[in-house]
């Protein structure tokens, strides 16, 4: 283990200083390798496809930044329009014509959005989101998927996924309630018992924290006609499928509409953004033109604007998602011939350019089902890969993200390096 002493040196020296100062030395608890564990790896700077750590180690990167890396990081014609956006000043607290174009740009990628709002997180989306459909609707009580993630407010953390916490009061838990993913029936049932009483159904239209899950057929589909039926809003977070799966998101792909839509993620070339937005009679209910509540000091601020709309402009170009298709299909055929050459319980979910590594006998297609997942074979194969310049999720059922600049020879080396790292685990 000398050798890998040396490799992190830095990092290993970095991490004790760091957990004096911040809880578990991260600011977002998976960066810990609690699941995989090992000692945290700091990075000194990221470009393209690659990840550059402080000990002067290189990786090819499948976290993409959990997302927002879709055009690779520190792509030039982001990081152009945010310097010279920087120099103007980065926050007015007054508005400025980059929100409106930024707005522009998204409701006209997205049919189902008519206006939007500008946040900074992903969470913030999604929590305003639900406050937004319980004033729209006078109604307090949320359905969410088992296993699906939202974010770390309240109402979403209420159910018990992957993440779950304590400090969450008991009148928050019991405004969430839980349906199963690819479940209809379970949705239908729940509207039936609290009629009157649901707001609204919120999904991830693909599930990227139980590994990858596609929604089967006509689930999207049924949660909006259900949704119909029984008077309740149905919001999609696409925070991460959002501009990642198709331009525009899931719902674009999927051809479903959704009354209120969570951006994040991708929509910001690496700003720190979230987004919602909807129907014009249900966004008109926001404050100051009605009555629910959502501001921030930060939020639709010129810097975060400026790099979304450089992203969006880039993606607006067909190109990029067909690069991601190919460069992902690449990775995939590569995987699947080492995987049934040797029978390894491993499955390879994936949607777009956001895919999996699920080690699993059988493929997960909802919360249950991800409780199959091996996470000690999986940290196995996380480190062997982080050893020799890999990159992925530090987490065994979180979705692992390609980018437009991750090269042919890249992903060949890839393969390579993961159908070794199988045959380290498996024998
Ligand atoms: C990441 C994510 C969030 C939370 O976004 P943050 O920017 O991390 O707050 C919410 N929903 C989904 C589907 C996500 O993937």
């Amino acid at each position: 283990m000398n050798s890998v002493r040396t490799r992190y040196a830095k990092s290993i020296a970095y991490a004790k200083r760091i957990a004096e100062v911040i809880p578990g030395g991260v600011d977002s608890p998976f960066r810990a390798f609690h699941e995989v564990g090992g000692d945290i790896v700091f990075f000194d700077r990221a470009k393209g496809s690659k990840l550059y750590d402080l000990d002067g180690n290189i990786y090819i990167d499948y976290l993409g930044a959990w997302g927002p890396a879709i055009l690779g990081h520190c792509p030039d014609a982001v990081v152009k329009k945010c310097q010279e956006t920087l120099a103007k000043g980065p926050v007015f607290g007054a508005p400025h014509i980059y929100e409106m174009e930024m707005a522009e740009l998204v409701i006209a990628a997205v049919p189902s959005v008519e206006k939007i709002r500008f946040v900074n997180s992903g969470t913030e989306a999604v929590m305003s989101a639900i406050r937004l459909a319980r004033g729209f609707t006078g109604k307090d009580t949320i359905i969410m998927f088992e296993g699906c993630y939202h974010g770390h407010s309240d109402a979403t953390l209420a159910s018990n996924g992957h993440q779950s916490s304590s400090g969450i009061p008991d009148g928050a838990r019991a405004a969430t309630i839980l349906a199963q993913f690819n479940n209809l029936n379970s949705v239908e049932d729940l509207l039936q018992k609290h009629k009157n009483q649901i707001a609204a159904v919120i999904v991830e239209p693909v599930a990227g924290s139980m590994g990858v899950v596609a929604p089967q057929s006509e689930f999207l589909a049924g949660l909006r006609s259900l949704c119909n039926q029984y008077g309740a809003l149905f919001i999609m977070d696409e925070v991460l499928t959002g501009f990642r799966v198709a331009f525009g998101g899931a719902q674009n792909l999927y051809q479903v509409d959704a009354d209120i839509t969570c951006f994040g993620k991708a929509l910001g070339g690496g700003m720190a953004i979230g987004a919602y937005g909807g129907r014009k009679h249900i966004m008109d209910r926001l404050q100051p033109e009605g009555d629910v509540y959502q501001a921030g000091t930060f939020s639709g601020n010129p810097l975060t604007m400026a790099g979304g709309i450089a992203t969006l402009e880039l993606l607006a170009d067909s190109r990029v998602y067909s690069t991601l298709e190919a460069r992902t299909a690449q990775l995939f055929a590569g995987l699947a011939k080492a995987i049934e050459s040797h029978n390894y319980p491993v499955q390879l979910p994936r949607v777009g350019s956001m895919f999996s590594l699920v080690f699993a006998q059988k493929p997960v297609q909802n919360f249950q089902d991800s409780l199959t997942i091996d996470a000690q074979t999986f940290a196995n194969f996380f480190h062997y890969l982080l050893d020799n310049g890999v990159y992925l999720p530090p987490s065994a059922v979180d979705a692992a993200c390609l980018s437009s600049e991750h090269s042919e020879a890249e992903i060949d080396t890839t393969i390579e390096i993961m159908t070794r790292a199988f045959k380290y685990c498996f024998g």
